[in-house]
């Protein structure tokens, strides 16, 4: 046993000595004010001092009333004094809380004030009240929220620049389809094979920047969607997610086969653009096999957890967080066209209904895809 607890252990705390406490009152980095049942103040520590702008020898002998207590709170001040008189023991006699006190040169100091009381029989109670600074955490929390408020301010800047160069972009982007098609229809086979082959090459990359300008319209749409979500049946967000893609799906003799599947609160246009995500990208990232795309449900706590399984060539697990981000693509785009905006947009729809996405995946045997919904009342 040390020499020091050897002392703690011969003398117990009540034997310390006043001018102990009297050092931990005064260098203790909370304020602590001594005041009369009438409000005058008989102690005042070195935060006090700090916090408050008045030395001890300015504030001792007057009322706290008119040193800290501003205009708005003097109401309050009165009750604390009359319950004080009513204190029959010791400890604390007031709800503790957050206030904003007068500094001597007139700003307002936010604390966190404890009303505490000592009484000794028969004798008047001495009131002490203990504060808090907050200013420090107050001013980081102001910062924080400024920050925030500039970071949605620039978030909402950039959606509304995405949209709009997404939306400006189609009407041309449609106009020059039509003028290949045109082409197509009119010169394709009837000039040199040389033509034909450029034709196509330009036909593909004008696909690509289409779908590409189309997921951005998307991706900056799903924000300023309306969150009042209805019942939203999610078999017949799959049979229109299906029909959406009835070209792929016979192309590449996929078959999409569900369980019985819920009717949750979701906004049902994106719950079929997620799930036509899902089942295109089963289809794009297959293996030699024809796709085969399963759609089933499970309740979980409080809500909804869809899943989506494929048998396609799979995802390294150190990827499946990655793919879910913006632009991240995990293969070459000669071999699977794509904006790499997919799985971004689907997680940004689960968000906005409070949700969660993630995927489980074993390369070369297919992944299966989950999103779970909140299952509010409807
Ligand atoms: P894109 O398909 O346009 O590249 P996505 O955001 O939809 O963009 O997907 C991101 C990446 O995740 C894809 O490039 C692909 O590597 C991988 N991926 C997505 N879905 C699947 C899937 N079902 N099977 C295997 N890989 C997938």
């Amino acid at each position: 046993m040390s020499s020091y607890s050897k002392i703690i252990k011969k003398r117990r705390i009540t034997d310390m000595n006043e001018g102990i406490f009297r050092n931990l009152m005064e260098y203790i980095p909370e304020s602590i004010q001594g005041y009369t049942t009438s409000g005058i103040v008989f102690y005042w520590n070195k935060a006090s001092e700090r916090i408050y702008g008045y030395t001890a020898e300015e504030a001792i002998g007057k009322n706290l009333e008119d040193l800290i207590i501003p205009a708005d709170l003097k109401p309050l001040f009165k009750v604390c004094l009359e319950s004080g008189k009513k204190v029959k023991k010791s400890g604390e006699f007031m709800p503790a809380g957050e206030l904003k006190l007068l500094h001597k040169e007139g700003h307002l100091v936010p604390v966190y004030s404890i009303h505490s009381a000592v009484y000794i029989d028969g004798k008047e109670p001495l009131l002490f009240c203990i504060d808090v600074d907050l200013s420090e955490q107050k001013r980081t929390e102001e910062r924080l929220k400024q920050i925030k408020d500039e970071l949605e301010r620039s978030n909402l800047e950039l959606r509304q620049f995405a949209y709009g160069v997404a939306h400006d972009l189609l009407n041309p982007l449609n106009i020059i389809a039509g003028c290949i098609h045109l082409f197509e229809q009119r010169y394709k086979g009837n000039l040199d094979s040389n033509f034909d082959d450029l034709l196509g090459y330009a036909v593909n990359e004008f696909k690509r920047i289409k779908s590409f300008v189309e997921d951005l319209l998307a991706y900056a749409q799903i924000e300023m969607m309306n969150k009042d979500f209805k019942p939203a049946d999610i078999s017949s967000a799959l049979e229109k997610a299906v029909f959406n893609l009835q070209h792929a799906i016979e192309e590449s003799d996929a078959v999409v086969t569900n369980d019985t599947l819920p009717v949750i609160m979701a906004d049902e246009i994106q719950m079929v653009r997620l799930l036509q995500n899902f089942i295109s990208n089963a289809i794009k990232y297959r293996t030699e096999k024809p796709p085969e795309v399963h759609i089933s449900a499970e309740r979980g706590i409080d809500e909804w957890i869809i899943s989506i399984r494929d048998n396609g060539i799979g995802i390294d697990t150190g990827y499946s967080e990655q793919i879910f981000i913006m632009f991240q693509r995990l293969n070459r785009r000669t071999i699977h066209p794509g904006s790499g905006l997919g799985l971004t947009i689907c997680r940004k729809i689960v968000e906005q209904h409070g949700g969660r996405i993630w995927v489980k995946s074993e390369p070369g045997k297919g992944s299966i895809f989950y999103f779970a919904i909140p299952d509010r009342h409807q």
